[in-house]
């Protein structure tokens, strides 16, 4: 079947037949752009809108088809745009809270198997934004790998995968240079042929390099020309699918700038695993690790065996997550409050029409 190397598997067309539509095809989202999809169906690239049902029906903005999506869509053989129709439930989703006031989910990246999380090796590191990103990547579902990037600008890297260490127990870490070549095999070691793999991470750190280097064409850089500015250079703007030449999809991915964190608190235990253990050793099982006897983390900092660095950036993540809750809770609340106010209104309109 045409749409396996695009990740068609089991799973999703089990979930397709579900949704018992023989008028609807699946298709994946490749491309997005204020709303309007580049689908990949049995037949080919499709346009596709979304249809006034689905909008209506959608409430959150996570909802919303994004690249990576698989989709039931109606085409349409008169009309130069399909209809999509429902998006089928994700496998994996890396989510964080949109930018702004609003307390909301954004999906960076959908039914996404590997996640390789990229920094650069070439100047200031930092294990705190790999601590958030290997957090929201545990979230997401994915599997994470860290990529050390331009590891040609740097003079120690074993250092540098030391440290890394620290900060990604138990995640594979791999150096590699987009430049020259080295290290690319293990990335693609991760890439399974029937899988979608993703790069994340801040703009510059080489996402695009690396994603041209795995496809071994010119393909992005073509399309890049075409949507550059004047000077003919070009950041990444859209999250965009490419099928790669040995099997497997790989997403390129905008730079994020900031990563607010989404989660419920199960992908910051997962990320610091360390942590986790360490307070099971605890004397008491609520311990607060503030002055309490027999606390493990306090003995462990106390020690050396944790860092106080990463003490603090799990508290500081913790915290989030908890400001994060809060939020949530509050606009539960006012939705509840809206609801029951409406029922009133309506409760009211019902008893004052007058009887027939
Ligand atoms: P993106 O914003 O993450 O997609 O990063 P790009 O792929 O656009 O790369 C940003 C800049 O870093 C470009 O000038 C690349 O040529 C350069 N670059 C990418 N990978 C490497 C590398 O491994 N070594 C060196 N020295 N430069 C690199
Ligand atoms: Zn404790």
């Amino acid at each position: 079947m045409y749409l396996t190397q695009f990740g068609w598997d089991e799973q999703f067309s089990g979930l397709f037949k579900e949704l018992g539509r023989d008028d609807l095809q699946p298709a994946r989202v490749l491309l997005e752009s204020a709303r309007i999809y580049t689908l990949v169906g049995e037949t080919g690239e499709i346009q596709a809108g979304i249809s006034g049902r689905f909008r209506h029906q959608v409430t959150e903005r996570k909802d919303f088809p994004v690249v990576g999506d698989w989709v039931a869509f109606e085409p349409d053989a008169d009309a130069d745009q399909a209809v999509i129709h429902e998006v089928l439930p994700r496998k994996s989703a890396f989510l964080r809270k949109e930018a702004g006031k609003r307390t909301q989910a954004q999906v960076i990246a959908a039914n996404v198997d590997t996640v390789f999380l990229v920094s650069g090796l070439d100047g200031d590191f930092n294990p705190g934004r790999v601590e958030r990103y290997l957090m929201m990547a545990w979230e997401s579902g994915a599997k994470p790998v860290v990529v050390l990037n331009k590891a040609d600008l740097c003079d120690d890297i074993d250092e540098a995968v030391d440290i890394v260490e620290a900060v990604a127990p138990g995640v594979p870490i791999l150096p590699v240079s987009a430049v020259s070549g080295a290290g690319i095999e293990r990335v693609s070691e991760h890439i399974r042929a029937t899988e979608t793999v993703a790069f994340l991470g801040s703009s510059g750190v080489g996402k695009s390099s690396l994603v041209n280097l795995i496809l071994g064409t010119d393909q992005q850089r073509v399309r890049d020309v075409r949507e550059g500015d004047s000077r003919g250079r070009h950041t990444t703007t859209h999250s965009q699918l490419f099928v790669i030449p040995g099997g497997g999809v790989v997403m390129d991915t905008p730079g994020l700038r900031e990563l607010q964190v989404w989660s419920d608190g199960e992908g910051l235990a997962q990320a610091f695993n360390d942590i986790e253990e360490l307070s099971a050793n605890c004397r008491f099982r609520d311990c607060e690790h503030d002055r309490e006897p027999g606390c493990a983390i306090r003995q462990a900092l106390d020690d050396g065996t944790l860092a106080a660095r990463r003490w603090q950036s799990y508290e500081k993540l913790k915290s989030e997550i908890n400001y994060l809750a809060g939020r949530q809770d509050e606009q539960a609340k006012l939705a509840e409050k809206k609801r029951k106010k409406e029922l009133a209104l309506h409760i009211k309109q019902v008893k004052n029409r007058p009887r027939t």
